[in-house]
């Protein structure tokens, strides 16, 4: 059934016709994200029929999906009859779908530029004259603007803070830590401190979309999510957020300070390969003096590394956009910042330094025997001063995902399962061993070939 043809059918329509017709804005369907691993894997939307052939979705709902657009295909279910869109509608939809039955709080939520733009508008709390505070609303349905907050050349002004208040739920009254480690205070709806981040609207749990689905209603915290989504949009078009290379960059003295808490460990590292030589080295209780070697040598590496993010995160500009999205949780990790900008830090294959290869050596460029940081996967260039052919190599081993078994908490979202990503905002995947905590050696080393030797 056509428009063109509808008057002509209605008129020979009989009892028992099957009558087919498009779909159109308001109709509830199916959609579904493989693999579906979760219940979230499929849910009810309501219909916007838009031109050309793909289909586009809130990303709001990336995170229950695990949908990204890299080429992400998705089925569309249309339903054929009203029980059927009926229980879709009352159990399916989006918004009944805001609590994890997994960890039971939202997974619906903001994500990415949502985060960084509300970051935007409350970490320092900018003015804006009447213009720019409604233009910042103009997608949610506050059209009226509080009282200004202040003057400035004449004018009245609002602060992102009494903006983003704006979206609250009047009576709402919360107290939590943000991700960018500051109090947020909400005292009857208004946000008088703090910045919102991931901690406060991000899809795992974030703290006010959690408590508004809980305490209020899944349709006031729908309501809220899309409303936050759409206000951090404008707010980051009227900040303009972009990164270039140069954001990736520290000064010259500060990449000698690398350089020389590099050095430092490689002394370091020599002596300990000296005391193991001279078979004076300790081993760590319930360690075998091999492990007791690998094991200092991969913390005195890992302490370096540590050194150099330091190093690294104090010569970025608070305003750095790598930064502000590293810190509200919006993407990225001070670990890649440092990466890019310092150093790569040691590769490791199964939890453990390089070690295979050839007998009793990696690659024949080194010697056989050699136990030092170079010949066993640790590069010590960063992204942006680009890797040597050998650190190239042993990087490409370390990078392949899925290969090496994650020593350092909760498994990885990417090896376990896609779309129940795992809510660990403290757990950032990496493929180097973070400092301090090295792995412990797996007794069943398949790596024995190469491991220190007397
Ligand atoms: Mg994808």
């Amino acid at each position: 059934m056509t428009e063109k043809n509808c008057e002509e059918l209605a008129e020979k329509v009989e009892p028992d016709w099957e009558v087919s017709r498009h779909l159109t804005d308001g109709d509830i369907i199916v959609f579904n994200r493989q693999p579906s691993l979760h219940r979230m894997s499929i849910m009810a939307h309501e219909v916007v029929v838009m031109p050309y052939k793909t289909f586009r979705l809130n990303t709001t709902v990336c995170t229950p999906y695990n949908a990204d657009f890299d080429g992400d295909e998705m089925n569309m279910h249309a339903l054929q009859n009203e029980e059927a869109r009926a229980e879709a509608r009352v159990l399916m939809r989006v918004q009944e779908q805001m609590l994890s039955p997994r960890f039971g709080e939202n997974i619906i939520g903001a994500i990415q530029d949502h985060i960084s733009g509300t970051y935007l508008l409350t970490r320092n709390n900018p003015t804006f004259t009447e213009n720019q505070a409604l233009d910042l609303l103009r997608a949610t349905s506050v059209d009226e603007l509080p009282d200004p907050d202040g003057e400035e050349d004449g004018e009245p002004v609002w602060t992102g803070r009494t903006v983003f208040s704006e979206l609250l739920p009047d009576d709402l009254n919360l107290e939590f830590r943000s991700e960018a480690d500051d109090e947020v205070v909400i005292e009857d709806g208004q946000l008088v401190q703090g910045t919102i981040d991931e901690g406060a609207i991000g899809a795992f749990g974030g703290d006010i979309v959690d408590t508004i689905t809980k305490e209020y209603s899944k349709t006031r915290a729908r309501v809220f999510v899309n409303e936050v989504a759409t206000l951090a949009m404008r707010s980051i078009m009227h900040f303009g957020f972009s990164i270039g290379i140069d954001d990736e960059s520290i000064p010259a003295a500060a990449g000698e300070q690398v350089d020389e808490a590099i050095d430092d460990a490689y002394e370091r590292i020599d002596e300990l390969i000296e005391t193991y030589r001279a078979g004076d080295l300790n081993s760590i209780p319930g360690r075998t003096v091999d492990e007791t070697l690998e094991l200092k040598i991969m913390q005195t590496l890992g302490k370096a590394r540590d050194s150099a993010e330091d190093i690294a995160s104090d010569h970025f500009a608070d305003d750095n956009p790598a930064i502000v999205m590293a810190s509200s949780g919006a993407r990225g990790s001070m670990l890649n910042l440092t990466q890019m900008a310092a150093t790569v830090g040691q590769q490791s294959v199964s939890g453990e330094r390089i070690n295979r290869g050839y007998e009793g050596r990696t690659l024949s460029h080194y010697e056989p025997g050699d136990l030092g940081p170079k010949p066993h996967g640790f590069v010590e260039n960063s992204y942006r001063s680009g890797l040597t052919p050998r650190e190239f190599f042993f990087h490409a081993m370390g990078a392949a995902r899925g290969w090496w078994t994650p020593q350092f908490g909760p498994p990885s979202p990417a090896t376990s399962s896609a779309a129940s990503s795992t809510r660990s905002p403290n757990w950032k995947r990496s493929t180097t061993a973070p400092s301090g905590t090295p792995p412990a050696p797996s007794s069943s080393s398949s790596s024995a070939r190469t491991a220190p030797r007397r």
